[in-house]
C-alpha cells in the first residue's frame, strides 16, 4: 500500500481526535475537527451518532491511529511489530519506543521540521547526519550516544529556522539534548513508555495483529 498523500486533517476527523499530524501548524491554524468532529465523507454525521462499537473495530482504529500519527504505511508498520514481537520486553511498548526511535521522529521531536513529514522529507533530500554522515534513510534506527545534526551546509534553510523559531512546539524531551545554534542534538538514552508522550492504548494493537 502507497503512503497516504490526501488532507491530513481528514485522518484526524476519521479517528475522531486530534492527531497533531500538521505538527506545529496545528496549534496554530483553525483545526477543522472543532468545526466538524465527525468521520469524513457522506455516512461521517451517521457513524459518529453509531453507539457501541466492536472490539475489533477499537482495537483497528487505535493502530491506524498510531500508523498515521507515525505516517507509516501497512506494511512498513506491520513489519515493526513483528520486530518489536520477537525481542524482549513488552511488544506494545517496544513497537512505540522503535516508532520513537526512528531517524524522522527524532529530527521532528529536535525541533529541526515542523512535522513527521517535514522531517522525513528533510532526511530524503540529504539535510540531515547521523554522527557525521549523511542519512537519508526515514527508518534509519538511532541508538543511545548517536548524533543527529544538520549538515553544515544547510544549517540555515528556511524549513529548520522556521520551525526552530516557532513558539509553540512542544518542549524538548528529557532523552534527547539539543544545541539548538549549532543543530544538533543527540540521543541520551533509549526512551521508555512513560517518556513518549503519546496517548494511545499500544495493547490494542498487539491484540489485533494477534487475532
Ligand atoms: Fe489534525 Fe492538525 Fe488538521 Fe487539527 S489541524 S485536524 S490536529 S492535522
Amino acid at each position: 500500500m502507497s503512503r497516504y498523500t490526501g488532507p491530513v486533517c481528514k485522518l484526524c476527523r476519521r479517528e475522531g481526535q486530534k492527531l497533531f499530524l500538521k505538527g506545529q501548524k496545528c496549534y496554530t491554524e483553525k483545526c477543522p475537527i472543532e468545526r466538524r468532529a465527525y468521520p469524513p465523507g457522506q455516512h461521517g454525521p451517521a457513524q459518529a451518532r453509531r453507539r457501541k462499537q466492536s472490539d475489533y473495530a477499537v482495537q483497528l482504529r487505535e493502530k491506524q491511529k498510531v500508523k498515521r500519527i507515525y505516517g507509516l504505511a501497512e506494511k512498513q508498520f506491520r513489519n515493526l511489530f513483528e520486530h518489536a514481537n520477537h525481542i524482549p520486553g513488552v511488544t506494545g511498548e517496544n513497537l512505540l519506543i522503535a516508532l520513537e526511535s526512528r531517524l524522522d521522529s527524532i529530527v521532528f521531536r529536535m525541533g529541526f521540521a515542523q512535522s513527521r513529514n517535514a522531517a522525513r522529507q528533510l532526511v530524503r533530500h540529504r539535510h540531515v547526519e547521523v554522527n557525521g554522515r549523511i542519512v537519508d534513510i526515514p527508518s534509519y534506527k538511532v541508538e543511545a550516544g548517536d548524533e543527529i545534526s544538520i549538515k553544515p551546509k544547510s544549517k540555515d534553510i528556511l524549513p529548520v529556522e522556521a520551525s526552530l523559531e516557532a513558539r509553540t512546539r512542544p518542549t524538548l524531551l528529557d532523552w534527547l539534548a539539543l544545541d539548538e545554534k549549532q543543530r544538533v542534538g543527540r540521543m541520551v538514552r533509549t526512551p521508555t513508555r512513560e517518556d513518549i508522550p503519546l496517548a494511545v492504548q499500544e495493547q490494542l494493537i498487539v491484540e489485533l495483529y494477534s487475532k
